[in-house]
């Protein structure tokens, strides 16, 4: 059964239009499933039994179950476990941060891109996920977490699947959830993460909207890169170095670049000295550069290891003398399985 949560306010007055209601109809309920946040249509209660009734026969309001939780021992982190409707999982992340709470969101079932390092993509994609499906990640861990008395602050779609090859679900689901008459959250507050898909960076530039991009780069030229990633085949560094661009001077934000630090792959003082040139290039362009380092999560079915706590701290001293801006991603869900896929992975094998 169809989500409630997937129409917006325009789809939703056709609907109530359709069902022979009054139109205020339309904005009552659009209330209850965005900003006063029901589980139960029975909830409902300024919406007659009669409109109740019907709708709860045609839609449920909540297309997740939380089949497992999973909290590190300091609550920095939670990773979710959700069961869908037809029986697929996905994972969500739960973050406290000092400046605020994120949840990092899932985009699709399994993941097509092929990441050798990544547990997502062991068994390709399965399906694209919906609008309500992503949006009940966040809802229902804000239920989970805060109990109505708080929320999250940011989110970041860095979980399983590859967000620009689920591209309208995804912008639809943005825009559902940066509504103005609904969750209202920033868009300020959006983060996508893309291993590289050209055509998405320039799409999302002409959107109008002031999300911040990731790239997972991962290396720092073509021929380690396309070891690792598939995509790095379809499109050279140089080509999406190019749409980063396009992107950051169309919207005034910067773009993260991500570095996952593989043992022996990317890892040396040489790598180090070419992302730096790189940077250095991109940074004469006009583009300001920030590299986020995340030690590598091993997936026990990969033979990548993560590098060693010296070579990464190394590797980002290079960096700072290259003045490129670095951050190391504090290790967080290593303890929960919290790399993407794990957690469903192990619960599928149960
Ligand atoms: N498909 C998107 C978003 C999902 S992955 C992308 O590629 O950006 C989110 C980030 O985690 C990406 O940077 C991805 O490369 C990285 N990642 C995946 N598996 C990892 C692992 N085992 N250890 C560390 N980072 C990983």
């Amino acid at each position: 059964m169809n989500s409630l949560r997937e129409y917006d306010q325009q789809s939703l007055s056709d609907l109530i239009e359709s069902m022979g209601e009054k139109p205020f109809r339309a904005k009552q309920l659009y209330e209850w499933l965005h900003i006063k946040r029901v589980w139960e249509f029975d909830q409902m209660t300024n919406l007659p039994a009669g409109l109740r009734d019907k709708l709860a026969d045609e839609f449920v309001l909540d297309p997740l179950k939380v089949l497992r939780k999973q909290e590190a021992a300091d609550h920095s982190t939670a990773k979710y476990l959700f069961g869908l409707q037809d029986g697929e999982t996905v994972e969500s992340v739960w973050m406290s941060y000092k400046h605020g709470d994120s949840v990092c969101v899932s985009s699709q079932v399994g993941c097509r891109m092929g990441c050798s390092f990544c547990a997502s993509t062991i068994d390709g994609l399965v399906r694209n996920l919906t609008p309500a499906e992503m949006l009940s990640q966040v809802y229902d861990i804000e239920r989970e977490c805060y109990q109505g008395e708080g929320h999250i602050n940011s989110i970041i779609i860095m979980g399983m699947g590859e967000p620009f090859d689920n591209y309208d679900n995804v912008m639809e689901f943005i825009r559902l959830l940066t509504d103005e008459k609904g969750r209202n959250l920033s868009a300020r507050h959006v983060t996508i993460s893309t291993c590289g898909l050209t055509d998405g960076i320039l799409r999302l530039a002409d959107e109008g909207l002031p999300i911040t991009l990731a790239l997972s780069l991962h290396a720092p030229n073509d021929e380690i890169r396309r070891r690792i990633m598939p995509i790095a085949k379809a499109h050279s560094m140089d080509e999406i170095f190019d749409a980063c661009l396009t992107f950051f001077k169309k919207t005034g934000r910067r773009v993260t670049f991500e570095y996952s630090m593989i043992k022996g792959v990317n890892d040396s003082e040489d790598n180090a000295k070419e992302l730096s040139d790189r940077c250095k290039k991109l940074q004469k362009l006009g583009m300001p550069t920030h590299i986020n380092l995340i030690p590598l999560n091993a997936v026990k079915e990969r033979e990548h290891k993560r590098s060693a706590d010296k070579d990464i701290r190394t590797f980002q001293k290079i960096l700072e003398k290259n003045r490129i801006n670095v951050t190391i991603r504090r290790e967080m869900g290593g303890e929960i399985d919290a790399a993407c896929g794990q957690l469903s992975r192990n619960h599928k094998k149960t």
